[in-house]
């Protein structure tokens, strides 16, 4: 009745008003986190499908708070990107990225494996005018080879701009590797994908884990496009024995998930993973 509406509508402009105070409250917070040295990366192995050796990392972000803990990146990363704070926080993620991965090549033996390194970037970063530069100033002060740095984007990026298209052949023209994130979630822009210098398509985790594609007809279908349109390919999610036989039959390069290991730190990553490298 009327009075229930009444009393909806008030709960809904409390909950609105509160929503509101913690976004902004959260919002503030967030700006602080670099200065306070709160942000964190986190590393998850990629291992080459066929021969199960690590192939290099992608680094998560995650926001470790006094009062909130851990935060994981879905918790603020989409507010970050609506308040422009990403760029920001997407420059901290590229600088701590190749400060680690040059600590890496002084640490241990890389040089005889293709060891790469992978960022997420957010289409918001298109906006950041001064990354190309910004990178490029990064992989020379830690004397990275630009090939072994691999950028992610989801496929929000292919509808964006020209700054879109511009940046990341830039980017490819200095030999930084590109990752098109998500592969197969926004099949709409199927037709744009050869305006993209893109030279890696990440199959999304729901095609490897989807119980429904019977025969797995869609991810082999998905499989056999990507390499006859010339494109390396890495398949995420995958958590079981099953799905990393699937995946090397349908010759995909890399893999990454919880089977071979979870995302962790950069202490972690040495102790579980790059040991055997010492130099
Ligand atoms: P994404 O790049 O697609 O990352 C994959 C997500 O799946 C990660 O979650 C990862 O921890 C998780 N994952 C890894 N292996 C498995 C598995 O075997 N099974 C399942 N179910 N999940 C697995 P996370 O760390 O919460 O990141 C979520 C998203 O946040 C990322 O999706 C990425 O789009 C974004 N993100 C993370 N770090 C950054 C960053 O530094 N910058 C930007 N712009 N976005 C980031
Ligand atoms: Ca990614
Ligand atoms: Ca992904
Ligand atoms: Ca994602």
């Amino acid at each position: 009745s009327k009075e229930l509406g009444k009393n909806q509508v008030q709960y809904y402009t409390h909950d609105f008003h509160a929503n509101m105070q913690q976004r902004m409250q959260l919002e503030n917070e967030l700006k602080l986190a670099i200065k306070r040295d709160e942000l964190r990366l986190f590393y998850q192995p990629q291992v080459d499908a066929t021969t199960g050796a690590l192939a290099g990392v992608e680094a998560f972000i995650c926001w470790q708070n006094e009062r909130r803990g851990l935060l994981a990146p879905d918790d603020f990363i989409p507010l970050a990107e609506e308040s422009l704070l990403i760029i920001d926080i997407g420059r901290w993620v590229i600088n701590e990225a190749c400060q680690q991965f040059s600590t890496w090549n002084k640490l241990y033996d890389l040089k005889n494996m293709t060891f790469t390194i992978a960022v997420n970037i957010s289409a918001k970063q298109f906006k950041d005018h001064g990354l190309f530069d910004y990178l490029r100033a990064c992989i020379k002060s830690n004397e990275i080879d630009a090939q072994l740095i691999e950028l992610e984007f989801t496929e929000s990026s292919l509808e964006s701009s020209l700054d879109a298209i511009d940046m990341l052949n830039k980017l490819s023209d200095i030999g930084v590797k590109l990752a098109l994130d998500d592969f197969g979630v926004g099949y709409s822009s199927l037709s744009q994908l050869k305006k993209f210098p893109f030279d890696v398509l990440k199959i999304d985790k729901s095609f490897v884990q989807d119980p429904r594609d019977n025969g797995n007809g869609l991810l082999a279908a998905i499989c056999a496009f990507a390499h006859s349109l010339g494109y390396e390919t890495v398949a995420e999610g995958i958590e079981t024995e099953e799905q990393k036989l699937l995946c090397q039959t349908l010759n995909v390069n890399r893999l990454r998930g919880y089977l071979f290991d979870k995302p962790m730190t950069a202490k972690e990553l040495q102790k579980s993973w790059l040991t055997h490298l010492l130099k």
